[in-house]
């Protein structure tokens, strides 16, 4: 928090416009389009509201399968569950951990019926999304567009959270700028932003009482909320050059481990840098199992995996997550097809192949975590987690 937030929060309390109305709501839009490059931007309760009002403008119906990538966080995939579809997940690939066009080209081979793709940026880094769309394009298949951890962060120039038809952004706590809560669906298309208004607000027809003609959400944005995101949007490149300084700390901190850090197109696209997180060599690897609820290793000289550094992190008060464990090994998911590069759509029940093999998003999620990556961590304390960290290798 920086203290504008606090000035726009006070402006709605005592000018009494405490709801979903106001001049706040009013001013993040225009900023968002304005910073992204959008022509509509629609505020909304959550990102999770902006990806389900994506897959109805859409139109996900009943029994659709929908493409989805697979190492995502839930809220990516779960709104195409809402409307009752059923995400195929679609597998990782190396260079930005995000879903590979050459899966995706599979997938169309396997279910050429498909016509919604769900894309995920994920850490705030660039999906090769240029790839992504002519494949969609190709196919005749609509772009949603998952921006939610990547807001800020370009591609060939262009913000990410342009690509898709649709596409969400998030303010949660834990984003590169927050509204405490709070997302925004993005659209260029006048139709679709107004249908996601109405739809947000209860779908009130123009009429002097209630009048419905279709479902209605209380998906809306609060004007006090909106106040922090307005306080918050002058300081976004600032927290992104914040993330990048920790990112190329750890990065020249462990030069000389057998580890890499979470790797981006450094030709093509420019990240947020909202996560930092490590791969460590599958040579360096210690052995680790992982049950559905919790982990074992055994440790070993010059080695170490996710689970002992985590551990070890957690010793010493500093908080380091997992990778997002891939959709199509989650046992909500589990029966879903799965599409590979190799282009098998099968049901997964132990899809890893120890070795990296053909299923790159398990590949990562037990040799990867997420670091402590907070704005306001000091130098010396991410030296201390560095130190942290090479010890588990000692
Ligand atoms: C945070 C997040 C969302 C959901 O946004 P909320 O505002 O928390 O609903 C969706 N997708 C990804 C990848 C996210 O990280």
């Amino acid at each position: 928090m920086h203290g504008e937030e606090l000035r726009y929060i006070t402006e709605a309390y005592e000018s009494n416009w405490m709801s979903t109305v106001g001049e706040n709501i009013n001013e993040v839009e225009r900023m968002t389009c304005e910073k992204v490059g959008c022509k509509y931007a629609v505020a909304l309760s959550a990102g999770t509201a902006a990806l389900h009002l994506s897959v109805k403008l859409a139109g996900v119906k009943p029994g659709d399968k929908v493409f989805c990538s697979d190492m995502t966080f839930g809220a990516t995939v779960n709104p195409v569950v809402y409307e009752g579809g059923e995400p195929v997940f679609i597998d990782t690939e190396r260079d930005t951990w995000n879903m590979d066009p050459v899966a995706l080209e599979k997938a169309f081979e396997l279910y050429p019926e498909v016509k919604v793709v769900v894309l995920v940026h994920l850490y705030g880094t660039p999906a090769k999304v240029d790839q992504i769309r002519a494949i969609c394009d190709k196919h005749g298949a609509v772009l949603i567009e998952d921006a939610a951890e990547s807001l800020g962060a370009t591609y060939k120039g262009h913000q990410t959270g342009t690509f898709g038809s649709y596409r969400a952004i998030s303010f949660n706590g834990n984003k590169i700028i927050t509204g405490s809560s709070g997302g925004m669906l993005l659209t260029d298309d006048v139709h679709a932003a107004n249908k996601a208004r109405k739809w947000s607000t209860q779908s009130r027809e123009n009429a002097p009482w209630y009048q419905h003609e279709e479902l209605g959400y209380n998906y809306r944005m609060s004007n006090v909320i909106a106040g922090v995101v307005r306080g918050q949007y002058p300081h976004l490149e600032e927290h992104i050059a914040q993330k990048k300084a920790i990112y190329m700390r750890y990065k020249e901190g462990f030069k000389d481990l057998p580890v890499t850090m979470n790797p981006y197109d450094e030709a093509n696209s420019e990240p947020n840098f909202w996560l930092s997180c490590l791969l460590i060599n599958q040579e360096a690897m210690c052995r680790q199992v992982r049950g559905e609820q919790e982990a074992l290793y055994i440790s070993e000289p010059g080695k170490s995996c996710p689970t002992e550094i985590l551990e070890k992190l957690a010793q010493y008060n500093a908080e380091g997550r997992p990778i997002w464990k891939p959709m199509h090994m989650q046992p909500i998911y589990r029966m879903h097809a799965f599409v590979t590069r190799e282009g098998n759509g099968r049901a997964s029940t132990n899809a890893y192949i120890a070795g990296g093999g053909v299923d790159v998003g398990m590949d990562i999620f037990e040799r990867g975590l997420c670091l402590p990556s907070d704005n306001k961590m000091t130098e010396e304390e991410q030296n201390r987690v560095i130190e942290i960290v090479k010890s588990c290798f000692c």
